[in-house]
């Protein structure tokens, strides 16, 4: 794996996103969980560490990285909590890279260097009551009054919402009457007319911030529309591919954290005289979790590699979310299993895991979505 993706710039990223997931994240993860907080000093951390823009070009402040190493910092991150590597990864993916894609070089200029280097987060709305996996069935309406849209309507479930500086939205584009298609806005978390709902109270990723959002009459200029009427919804749907590629990398780091807990624990804990990995029922669960993990991580790397090479990854991404999602959920369920009565309780960390783990099979498409993509995608080959 290390020889294959990683060259030494990757290397040298990786180790500091391992010390910093170690001695920084690690020991809090818990109490975050157990607080639901918002773990804004990590978040300030790797800002000064130039986490919060890996992928993002150095001409807009970012690192200038590829999708392998943005992929594997998340992963990283994830092994010790995926509350903060989601916090990262909605932040990149969904709140800057959109722009990134699609913005006019004043956008770029206005809004990147500032997303990069942490100063401000973002966040991306999409998803409303009626609008999940359907997503262009948005009923968020922006009319066009001179230089302005006048925007109505709500989101839910959105990460970052509470912390952000801006939140890409997508919505129905109404002009002199007529309905031109759905499409997106950079709306500052400051415009008069957005409301900015309490934080939801999760199963799992108790520290990411997740939230409502209203809008009432808010007033959004012109200049902040991202893409045209026609194309800015696609530019979402776009981001969400490669928003994919790193919940994948969640998933991956997810069941490696709780798989090498599990491990560790299966040394420490005896059982008839002996430590339990000695058992083959036991053994047997550790080398499913670890294969599938491997697997994982290749369909992930694979992924973010062909992205890195200009190729259209909508299969492989979806391929790497929906396998690695699910082997999240399988090795957490095993690593509690391994931990017996142990696994259960919060002082070991791994049902916290498994709570994390059940979000990565629902947001960014769902596993059923996932599998129509990958459907539609083999079947157009035989077509
Ligand atoms: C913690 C969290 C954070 C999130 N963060 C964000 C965010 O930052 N921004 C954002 O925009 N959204 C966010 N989401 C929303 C998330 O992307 C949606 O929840 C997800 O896309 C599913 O939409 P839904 O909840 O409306 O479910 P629905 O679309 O109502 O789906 C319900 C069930 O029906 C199935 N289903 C629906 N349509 C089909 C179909 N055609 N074929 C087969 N099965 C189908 C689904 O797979 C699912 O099992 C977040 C969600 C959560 C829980």
């Amino acid at each position: 794996m290390d020889k294959l993706f990683f060259n030494d710039e990757h290397r040298l990223l990786i180790d500091m996103v391992k010390d910093f997931a170690t001695s920084e994240v690690e020991p809090v993860a818990r109490q975050l969980d157990a607080e639901s907080r918002f773990p804004s000093e990590l978040v300030a951390q790797m800002a000064e560490l130039g986490l919060m823009g890996i992928p993002v070009p150095e001409q807009y402040g970012g690192a200038g990285m590829d999708t392998v190493a943005y992929a594997a910092s998340v992963m990283e991150m994830a092994k010790a909590d995926a509350s903060v590597a989601i916090t990262m990864a909605a932040h990149t993916s969904l709140g800057t890279m959109p722009i990134v894609l699609a913005g006019t070089e004043e956008q770029k200029q206005k809004y990147v260097p500032k997303l990069a280097s942490g100063e401000i987060l973002g966040a991306f709305g999409l998803t409303e009551p009626g609008a999940g996996s359907d997503a262009g069935a948005t009923k968020t309406t922006a009319v066009k009054d001179g230089n302005e849209y006048v925007i109505n309507g709500s989101k839910i479930f959105i990460t970052n919402a509470g912390h952000a500086g801006i939140i890409n939205i997508t919505t129905q584009i109404i002009e002199a009457g007529n309905n031109l298609g759905v499409g997106a806005f950079i709306v500052p978390t400051d415009t008069t007319g957005l409301k900015i709902g309490p934080p939801e109270k999760k199963m799992g990723w108790k520290a990411s911030d997740t939230r409502q959002l209203y809008f009432e009459d808010m007033r959004v200029s012109a200049e902040n529309m991202l893409g045209t009427p026609a194309d800015g919804f696609k530019t979402f749907l776009k981001t969400l591919i490669g928003g994919r590629i790193s919940i994948g990398a969640l998933g991956v780091g997810t069941a490696e954290g709780a798989y090498l807990k599990a491990l560790k624990y299966s040394t420490e804990r005896v059982a008839f005289g002996k430590p339990i990995h000695k058992f083959q029922s036991v053994s047997f669960k550790l080398a499913d979790m670890a294969t599938e993990i491997e697997a994982a991580k290749l369909l992930v790397m694979h992924a973010a590699w062909l992205k890195d090479q200009g190729q259209d990854v909508t299969k492989e991404a979806a391929m790497a979310k929906l396998f690695a999602s699910e082997v999240a959920m399988r090795a957490t369920t095993e690593a509690i299993q391994v931990l017996g009565g142990y696994g259960y309780v919060k002082e070991y960390d791994v049902e916290r895991y498994f709570r994390d783990a059940k979000v990565l099979e629902i947001g960014e498409g769902t596993s059923e979505v996932q599998r129509m993509i990958i459907a539609r995608e083999i079947l157009k080959s035989i077509q």
